[in-house]
């Protein structure tokens, strides 16, 4: 039920971009639905509820959005990786390089490492799942911080890419909300 609104956004909202990219600005990337997300959120919370998460990690931008919806009922902060060095970040960070697949370039994303500690059991959470580039950036980050990761919530996965059935491959819980089969000829099938 909670799901099927998730659903029915993409199906009346979403724009296929090409074969491969699905523009969904009306209710995530641009414009956000907070009662949409939060449903999002508490599904999330429920799929990772037994895993005594301490923080959920994110990238910036759109991501956040998502974490912080789930972290309403985790009640754990909202760790946002960076995407361009400010000069207000802190010295200490880690940082890995993830390959954009939406921008077709490199970015170093990196997070302070007060905030990321071998004590964190962490969730990663992201609004698309594609190639699984992000995903593995996040890991990485973690990897660094010797944080135990115990899975990765994302709100739309393309399934027709091999970011998820790369990161399962790896041993990573991967939970989507919402599973896309194909976008072929401006047509998005939903699994
Ligand atoms: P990946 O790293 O798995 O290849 O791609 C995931 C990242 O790229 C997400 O953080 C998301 O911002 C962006 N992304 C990938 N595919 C799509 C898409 O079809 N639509 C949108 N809006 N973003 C996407």
């Amino acid at each position: 039920m909670r799901l099927q609104r998730l659903k029915e956004a993409i199906r009346s909202q979403g724009r296929a971009v090409g074969d491969g990219i699905l523009k969904v600005d009306g209710f995530l990337n641009h414009q956000i639905d907070v009662d949409l997300l939060c449903d999002m959120g508490r599904e999330l919370h429920e799929r990772f509820a037994g895993e005594r998460v301490t923080k959920l990690l994110t990238v910036e931008a759109s991501g956040i959005a998502v974490a912080c919806a789930a972290a309403m009922h985790f009640h754990v902060p909202v760790l946002f990786a960076k995407k361009s060095a400010a000069a207000n970040m802190d010295e200490a960070f880690y940082e890995s390089q993830v390959e954009s697949f939406t921008r077709n370039k490199t970015y170093t994303i990196r997070v302070s490492k007060q905030y990321l500690t071998q004590s964190d059991r962490v969730l990663i959470i992201d609004d698309f799942l594609a190639n699984g580039q992000a995903v593995l950036g996040l890991l990485s980050l973690c990897d660094q911080a010797r944080a135990h990761v115990v899975g990765a919530g994302i709100a739309i996965e393309k399934g027709f890419q091999p970011g998820g059935a790369l990161l399962r491959a790896r041993g990573l819980r991967v939970e989507s909300l919402a599973i896309i089969d194909s976008i072929r000829d401006g047509v998005v099938a939903l699994r």
